[in-house]
């Protein structure tokens, strides 16, 4: 019950604590279903930006994700915004010399996937999200900057929500959408299987001599995967993931220094680098709740699974919980069953706790392999790489995991599927 000195904000169904591309996607998709949500988020999106700047956080899209965004109604927005295609992939091994090409029209398809930064995603789904709330206030509630306080979650009650700033609520189902650090997932008393790769991962906007071709590039060295990855303007937003040493000292270099460096990592694959902009760094680490579900509350996104970047999938695997945890609502609703039951819930666990800890598993595998100079282990990832190339039927099946295409994909990111 709230305490005399609160202001009770009502009871929802579902209260989203994490308003960030994950979050949001999840509000825009409860608000198209009737539902009373509320969204909690420290932080309201960025509005506004210099024309022509490009921000240090993108985004590899897989077909899946854009295909969510559309049904969400987020897509042309962020169309407008701006959204770069890749329509080409090309990977290959520093040590070994092997690499493997990927193209879009190979499957018949227009592109491999969109960059695109993360406050236009965000952005684009807040707005839909207001004009929800303008049109019903009542049933959408978007409190930011707001945190949560004090968090009670029981199997008998609904979720009791005490907000920072004395205000509270309740909610059928409470959903942490908090990021990495998730408060949610601590609050709830979840663990967290963790390993830190002790590697960073720079992020910079780069100008090249040459067209990126619409191409996202990887090269895969010693102390880290390099990719550079094609923005509309011409220019590259790079990810070079390496070693803790090495990212202090790649961090440490001017500008002349970090081209110098950057040219000899890249390949010069694009000719000269002409200039950089500024340089970001995040520690690098994998991580992964060890249940996704409470009764009455369940984790998605980064407060669920933290991945390595290298194969660009935080982002794409948190969209799939959104669309698997929203098959799960809607079972329970045409059940006529409560949001919250561990029943309900665990649906949404099953659908993703194993794919994602395979995507996590994966991301594990392909550093150690290719992070090795082991002359035994650089033949066998020659030899893969050669296989891959080469072999018929292999590269489609590449292309399609690329795309975010696999066969058991919840309901919004299936190819015609309902809108909403
Ligand atoms: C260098 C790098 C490159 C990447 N590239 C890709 C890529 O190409 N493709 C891809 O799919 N993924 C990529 N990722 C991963 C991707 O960025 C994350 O998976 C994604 O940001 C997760 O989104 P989220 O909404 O779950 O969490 P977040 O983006 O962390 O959002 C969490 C939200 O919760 C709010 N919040 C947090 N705590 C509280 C609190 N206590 N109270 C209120 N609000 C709170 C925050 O303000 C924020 O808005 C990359 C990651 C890195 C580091």
């Amino acid at each position: 019950m709230p305490e005399a000195d609160e202001q009770y904000l009502g009871q929802v169904d579902i209260a989203i604590v994490g308003g960030g591309m994950v979050g949001a996607a999840l509000g825009c998709a409860c608000a198209e279903r009737g539902l009373r949500i509320a969204i909690i988020d420290g932080q309201p999106p960025q509005r506004v930006w210099p024309a022509g700047q490009v921000d240090l956080r993108v985004s590899a899209l897989s077909r899946a994700s854009q295909r969510l965004l559309e049904r969400l109604g987020a897509w042309p927005r962020m169309v407008e915004l701006g959204v770069s295609p890749y329509r080409e992939m090309r990977v290959w091994d520093a040590v070994g010399r092997a690499e493997i090409h990927f193209d879009s029209a190979d499957l018949g398809e227009p592109d491999l996937g969109h960059i695109v930064e993360n406050r236009v995603i965000r952005l684009a789904l807040w707005e839909r999200l207001e004009a929800a709330a303008a049109a019903d206030p009542e049933r959408i509630q978007l409190l930011s900057p707001a945190a949560p306080s004090v968090l009670e979650v029981s199997d008998e009650q609904q979720a009791q929500v005490r907000l920072a700033d004395q205000r509270s609520l309740s909610a059928e189902l409470l959903v942490g959408a908090d990021g990495r650090a998730s408060f949610v997932r601590e609050a709830l008393g979840i663990g967290l299987e963790t390993a830190d790769y002790a590697q960073c991962a720079i992020v910079a906007n780069i100008e090249v001599a040459h067209w990126h071709r619409e191409t996202a590039w990887q090269r895969f060295l010693p102390t880290g995967p390099l990719a550079f990855l094609p923005l509309t303007d011409g220019r590259c937003s790079i990810v070079w993931s390496a070693d803790e040493a090495r990212a202090e000292q790649l961090l440490a270099l001017d500008d002349a220094g970090f081209i110098a460096e950057l040219e000899v990592a890249f390949d010069q694959r694009l000719g000269p680098i002409l200039s950089t902009g500024p340089r970001a760094a995040f520690p690098l680490s994998r991580q992964h709740a060890r249940d996704y579900v409470r009764p009455h509350a369940a984790l998605i996104g980064d407060a669920a699974h933290g991945i390595h970047p290298l194969a660009g999938q935080g982002l794409n695997l948190g969209f799939l919980d959104v669309a698997a945890l929203i098959d799960a609502i809607d079972h329970a609703r045409a059940q006529g069953r409560a949001l919250g039951s561990l029943r309900i819930l665990r649906r949404y666990e099953r659908a993703r706790r194993g794919e994602n800890a395979a995507m996590l598993g994966a991301m594990d595998l392909f550093k150690r392999v290719f992070g090795n100079r082991n002359p035994a282990l650089v033949g066998v990832r020659t030899l893969g790489l050669a296989a891959a190339e080469h072999l018929p039927g292999i590269k489609p099946l590449f292309i399609r995991q690329a795309l975010g295409l696999s066969a058991n994909l919840p309901t919004l990111a299936r190819a015609g599927g309902p809108r909403g």
